[in-house]
């Protein structure tokens, strides 16, 4: 069982020391005691960086989950279960995926709030976002409504705060049609829990800035029916002032 050692709170540490547990040659994967480099999942891509020990160093391409092993895929050297890594993210990669991430939080509250339609669907990258939306129908207006209205929750600068949870307690404050924790199974409690201000809270596993003033400004730049009643709209980002 790999640490996931982000959670709940630590999502700015992006050097560390860790153990490897072990390696597997033909896949060129590592798995450590504990990492910070994130596995893809939930919408997020994986983080990247390197692993260096000794005289020896690999890039870290991809990071997968499988069972309770985080696994590394590894470019270059290969190290020795037993060996203490040094672990480096790449971190313009990582902090755009937490502010991107941050950002789909606040829509998708916008959107619940707003337009009564649920998140069925995300996918952040370093340079944009995209949500897709259950039941829903927008025009142009909804688009621009939309859109200041995330704009105007950013700009109050509200904390984000993350902890563990039980899983009844946040299932009583989660919003109805926030999130469908049906999909997380039974036996995963605590949760992880994702806090915005007096605003939002919502279970998620994903890596997220502490405060909103860390998003910039919020454009929508295309919207896109995906069937009856799902739009996906994708969004970026510009830098905090
Ligand atoms: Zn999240």
């Amino acid at each position: 069982m790999s640490e996931q050692r982000y959670l709940p709170d630590d999502e700015y540490t992006r050097e560390f020391e860790a153990e490897v547990t072990s390696v597997d040659e033909t896949d060129r994967t590592a798995v450590l005691d504990g990492t910070y480099f994130y596995k893809e999942g939930g919408g997020q891509p994986a983080d990247h960086g390197s692993l260096s020990w000794d005289d020896s160093s690999a890039r870290v391409v991809d990071v997968r989950q499988d069972h309770g092993e985080i696994r590394h895929t590894l470019e270059g050297d290969l190290p020795e279960p037993g060996t203490t890594v040094h672990g480096d993210l790449d971190w313009d990669r990582r902090y755009a995926h937490m502010r991107y991430h941050t950002a789909q939080h606040v829509v998708s509250k916008v959107v619940l709030d707003e337009f009564d339609a649920s998140t069925a669907g995300n996918q952040i990258h370093a340079d944009r976002a995209r949500i897709d939306f259950e039941p829903a129908h927008f025009d142009a207006e909804d688009l621009r409504t939309i859109e200041r209205l995330s704009n105007d929750l950013i700009e109050r600068d509200l904390p984000v705060e993350k902890s563990r949870r039980s899983r009844d307690a946040l299932e009583a404050e989660t919003p109805d049609g926030r999130t469908n924790l049906d999909l997380v199974p039974d036996h995963v409690d605590p949760l992880r829990a994702v806090t915005i201000g007096d605003v939002d809270v919502c279970p998620c596993g994903g890596t997220h800035v502490d405060n909103l003033g860390e998003l910039g400004e919020i454009e929508i730049v295309e919207r896109t029916s995906k069937g009856a009643d799902v739009e996906r709209i994708e969004f970026v980002l510009a830098d905090p002032d």
